[in-house]
């Protein structure tokens, strides 16, 4: 038995311990945030259907191609985000889309996500691109000339998201010569526009982006459902802060195709299901619930 190590062993053994020992510092570096996303453990999963059939387009498609695709965002701590490095996706609403997959007849293993900016998801639906979308998607009347909307199952507010030193806007009445930030084709940024047109109303495609620019000094709020503000704030408090109550209602839905009526009442169906057997509660609990505001009763499906 060998019992003296080569220098380049020994180098090798060294160079480990330091990358070690550099990765333990990165890891508790302070100011870092601890990692507080959904923890797969805690998630629940749903029971899945068994000979489902619907007389649906949507869902032939989908059982002919042997898995659902459903659209969703990929940066909303907590709603709907995807981990760069796994690629998995985590948050209430990628919940609510796995328990309409189980309702459907597919398991989670058998539900393709897909990131689409507010702007598109109208498109998205109409062409095929996805089955369905669930994404801090608000039901009104505009968008139901374009898609249908099973639900609501959750009512958000809009809110602003400011830097936490910035004392000075404290509500939308503040905004008049502001630059606030929102996404392009979202309600948020299109009431901005047309209710407070003192507020100088920036565009981007994704919300992270309103944050980073937050953050950097380029914009002074950014503005959007509570639900997706409280997510960012909970990553950065430090940094970061909602500013007063919310000023709008935004009851999400899950957008599908328009014409698809069988689809959209068995996602009704399926909605008040798990609303019912405590798979939204338990949903609720382990991802949006994460941001410290217990889960509000779900508001009644409107079917239409
Ligand atoms: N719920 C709003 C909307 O559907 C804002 C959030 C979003 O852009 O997804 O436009």
């Amino acid at each position: 038995m060998r019992t003296r190590r080569s220098t380049t062993e020994l180098l090798v053994l060294l160079l480990l311990a330091l990358s070690l020992a550099l990765f333990l510092t990165a890891c508790g570096k302070s100011g870092t945030p601890p990692p507080k996303g959904p923890k797969a453990k805690d998630l629940p999963s749903y029971q899945v259907a068994t000979g489902v059939d619907l007389d649906s387009p949507t869902f032939r498609s989908a059982k002919s191609r042997g898995r659902l695709i459903v659209g969703t965002k990929a940066d909303q701590p907590y709603v709907a985000a995807q981990d760069p490095a796994t690629g998995y996706y985590s948050g209430f609403d990628i919940e609510i889309a796995k328990m309409m997959a189980a309702s459907l007849g597919f398991g989670a293993d058998r539900v393709e996500f897909k990131t689409i900016t507010s702007a598109n998801r109208e498109t998205s639906l109409q062409n095929g691109e996805v089955d369905y979308y669930v994404g801090t998607y608000t039901i009104n009347d505009n968008r139901k000339k374009l898609v249908g909307f099973a639900g609501p199952y959750y009512i958000a507010g809009q809110s602003l998201l400011v830097r936490r030193n910035d004392k000075s806007i404290n509500g939308p009445q503040d905004l008049a010569g502001k630059k606030v930030c929102s996404v392009a084709g979202s309600t948020p940024y299109q009431r901005i526009v047309s209710n407070y047109p003192k507020a100088t109303a920036v565009a981007y495609d994704s919300y992270s982006v309103c944050v980073d620019n937050l953050i950097s000094l380029q914009v002074d709020a950014v503005t959007t459902d509570d639900t997706i503000l409280k997510g960012y704030a909970a990553k950065v408090p430090d940094q970061l802060r909602l500013a007063g109550q919310p000023f709008s209602k935004e009851p999400y839905g899950i957008g599908v195709p328009r014409g698809d009526r069988t689809f959209r009442l068995a996602l009704d169906d399926a909605i008040v299901a798990h609303e019912q057997n405590g798979d939204w509660q338990r949903a609720y609990d382990s991802t949006l619930g994460l941001s410290g505001v217990p889960a509000p009763p779900p508001p009644p499906v409107d079917r239409y």
